[in-house]
């Protein structure tokens, strides 16, 4: 399915608004004007909602939470920042399986599926997600995928 990335994102972060925190703020940043994909647009709302719902969810009244989409050849490269609680060095093998929660977090609601989640349609995608973060300064969720999957059209089925 053919669309325009950036008309998508713009219109994602407004519903997100009404999802943050008092004087919270998202912010929308692109390179291209259009940045026409083939991407699941659903698969594709379902990573950006969970990561960004951890970026609102995980920092503080009044920060910002960013979410760019840079268009790179055949692949598009999303990244979503805030300014949150980060998340510790020792969590990172675990991050992304089912249920896991970081130490730091465990007094917010959560339960652990968001990521894993994203993890498995990010693969599905054949694309990849990584983070960088720094502990009570913020954290950088990456997201790369290719703008259309060449191999396995047919196959674009979740299996849970
Ligand atoms: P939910 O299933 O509702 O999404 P959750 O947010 O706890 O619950 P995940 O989204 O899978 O679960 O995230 C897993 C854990 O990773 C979180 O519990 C938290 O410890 C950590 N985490 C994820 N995103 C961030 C972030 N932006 N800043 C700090 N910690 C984060
Ligand atoms: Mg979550």
């Amino acid at each position: 399915q053919l669309f325009d990335l950036v008309q998508f994102s713009k219109t994602l972060i407004e519903e997100m608004k009404t999802n943050t925190k008092e004087g919270q703020t998202l912010k929308f940043t692109h390179n291209d004007e259009d940045i026409l994909v083939y991407i699941d647009p659903k698969l594709l709302s379902h990573i950006l909602i969970n990561l960004m719902t951890n970026a609102i969810k995980y920092s503080e009244e009044k920060q910002e939470v960013i979410l760019d989409v840079q268009n790179n050849g055949n692949q598009v490269v999303l990244t979503i920042t805030d300014n949150g609680i980060g998340i510790p060095e020792k969590e990172r093998q675990h991050l992304f399986e089912r249920f896991f929660r970081a130490e730091n977090a465990l007094n917010i609601q959560g339960t652990g599926l968001g990521l894993h989640i994203v993890k498995q349609y990010v693969t599905l995608m054949e694309g990849t997600v990584n983070y960088k973060s720094e502990l009570g300064k913020g954290t950088t969720f990456t997201v790369k995928l290719p703008k259309k999957l060449v191999k396995n059209e047919n196959n674009l089925s979740y299996r849970g």
